[in-house]
């Protein structure tokens, strides 16, 4: 199995930071696809970066890449991992929305799975962020509202459906990763710890690894 890890955006895209510009988008999901490259083949998982560059390469360039690797091994024996940073808004101020998630093309497809084992594996990973978000929220840091894992249940798993255009135009099972949101304070303050990149990086390869043991059994 090759595993192909997507980083978003790019030095070029605007806007895509924390409100203070501490966190930038493209630097965080570059250091945690680095990181994550880094510790799958350390547990001898190949895996490899879609984008290389610092500058934003466009989404029918990142699926032509992705496509070209499901052609030439099979598709069944790609998958793909887009990293993200959730945001709330886009006006430069911070909010009251945060958590982890996962998205998914609509419809049921391998991506379910993958995103699936993902899903249980951040829960499992970011125990510690989850205790500390209840006590963050009883201060205010997030709305009443907010989980820190966050879910869709509607069709029995956990993941959101969207056609976002690297889940759609790629043809091996895909998902994209909503890291915490980078316009919430606590949030980004997690994300900017070596806590939180490890946990974050973590979770992936643990979701990852048991994705593809699992496709390995049947
Ligand atoms: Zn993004």
């Amino acid at each position: 199995m090759i595993v192909l890890i997507d980083n978003g955006h790019g030095s070029d895209t605007p806007g895509k930071c924390s409100p203070d510009q501490k966190l930038k988008e493209y630097l965080k999901s570059r250091e945690i696809a680095r990181r994550l490259e880094t510790l799958l083949n350390l547990r001898m998982v190949d895996a490899r970066l879609l984008v290389e560059e610092d500058k934003d390469i466009s989404l029918p360039e990142r699926c032509r890449r992705a496509n070209a690797y499901c052609d030439k091994y099979g598709k069944e024996n790609v998958l793909l991992v887009s990293i993200h940073c959730n945001a709330a808004g886009a006006d430069g101020q911070w909010k009251s929305a945060g958590g982890w998630c996962v998205y998914t093309s609509p419809g049921k497809t391998k991506a379910d799975d993958l995103a699936t084992e993902i899903w249980n594996a951040a829960d499992e990973r970011l125990k510690n962020y989850k205790e500390r978000f209840t006590i963050l929220q009883a201060q205010g840091a997030y709305d009443s509202k907010q989980k820190p894992m966050r879910a869709d249940w509607s069709d029995g798993d956990p993941d959101y459906e969207a056609r976002f255009y690297i889940l759609v135009h790629t043809k091996c099972p895909a998902v994209l990763t909503e890291s915490l949101f980078q316009d919430n304070k606590a949030d980004c303050d997690f994300l900017l710890s070596e806590e939180g990149t490890k946990a974050i990086v973590e979770l992936h390869a643990n979701g990852i690894i048991n994705y593809i043991k699992k496709v390995k059994n049947t």
